[in-house]
């Protein structure tokens, strides 16, 4: 059972900030509004995620650290119209493969709360008791320990930890109703709290983007039909030289989607100068069954049912908040 979760490990754990991408999105299905974060060591040391959802119970924490038991679908129809990040059932399973994966759980109506672990070649589960409040916490120390080819392709304590911190803000962009602490080697580095208003939005933008993105952003919000487009773009003279303020999200889940970029690209295309790049935090959101989210394990990417309309509707909308506000 080790080995094929570790065959599987290789799609879903890359490095450190995948483990903390796929647990924090877990504290997330699980309704969590206050979510921990403690790294050690860039992570390959420990990666500790403590939340406040609505935990395991006893008798399911077994099949949570089993491959392919996800508690998200039913049955194949689901996967039409998924609004949870996680649906496959193998993260837990994969990380615990590769790593000393502690488990701690209190639903808020058990008495007490269960640890789990799962260990040796047949990933026999042991369940003792603990202490610990309602909600989870997902232990996870010295990744890659048994993996000594994939250990060696850990970088630097430094650069590990800076992927962490870029997953961290992705998802924080994504969820501004959730609190967020992070820290490293025991002292905090980022710090997000609830945010509620427009003003507290912008501040946590402020916070991810820097107070310069915001002080330059234009902010839109615009629904056509079933399409909805929100967020902020810097005007052409937010001037970066690095391409690395793209932030987009379809239906609340982070995005790498070559048709949003494009869209929004082209947009800007004709008012940026050169060597500057777009910079943007926008949120697009749809109907759930007119996209697939099942395309790339990774889920990255989706596609759309009807793609040019989609990236039709971006382009039109943001290069109209870039001529009527700033021209
Ligand atoms: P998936 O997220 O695809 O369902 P995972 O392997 O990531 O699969 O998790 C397995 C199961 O464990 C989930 O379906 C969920 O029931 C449970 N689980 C994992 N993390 C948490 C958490 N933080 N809070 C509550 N339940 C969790
Ligand atoms: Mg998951």
């Amino acid at each position: 059972a080790r080995l094929a979760n570790q065959i599987a490990a290789g799609e879903v754990v890359e490095r450190p900030a995948s483990v903390v991408k796929e647990l924090v999105e877990n504290s997330l299905d699980a309704g969590a509004t206050a979510i921990k974060i403690d790294i050690e060591k860039g992570g390959a040391k420990r990666i500790k995620i403590s939340d406040n959802g609505c935990g395991i119970e006893k008798g399911e924490l077994t099949l949570a650290l089993s491959r392919h038991a996800t508690s998200k679908i039913k049955d194949l129809h689901d996967l039409e119209g998924i609004s949870s990040l996680g649906f496959r059932g193998e993260a837990l399973a994969s990380i615990s493969s590769v790593s000393r994966l502690t488990l701690t759980s209190k639903p808020a109506d058990q008495e007490s709360a269960w640890q789990a672990c799962a260990q040796g070649r047949d990933m026999e589960v042991t369940i003792l008791p603990a202490a610990h409040s309602d909600g989870t916490t997902i232990d996870v120390v010295d990744l890659f320990f048994n993996t000594p080819a994939r250990r060696k392709f850990l970088r630097t304590e430094k650069t590990e930890f800076s992927h962490i911190e870029e997953v961290i803000k992705r998802i924080a962009l994504a969820r501004f109703d959730v609190s967020f602490v992070l820290s490293h080697n025991g002292k905090i580095i980022r710090q997000y709290r609830t945010a509620n208003n427009q003003q507290q939005y912008e501040k946590r933008v402020a916070q991810v983007c820097g107070q310069a993105f915001i002080d330059n952003a234009l902010y839109l919000d615009c629904q056509h039909e079933s399409l909805h487009l929100h967020g902020w773009m810097a005007t052409p003279n937010f001037s970066r030289k690095q391409n690395d303020l793209c932030y987009s999200y379809v239906n609340g889940r982070m995005m790498r989607d070559k048709l949003i970029n494009h869209a929004i690209r082209q947009a800007y295309s004709d008012s940026l100068p050169a060597e500057t790049y777009p910079a943007f935090v926008l949120f697009l959101t749809l109907n759930v069954k007119e996209v697939d989210v099942n395309v790339h394990p990774a889920k990255h990417e989706v596609r759309f049912h009807q793609s040019r309309y989609v990236h039709d509707f971006i382009f039109s909308v943001c290069q109209q908040t870039l001529t009527t506000q700033y021209s």
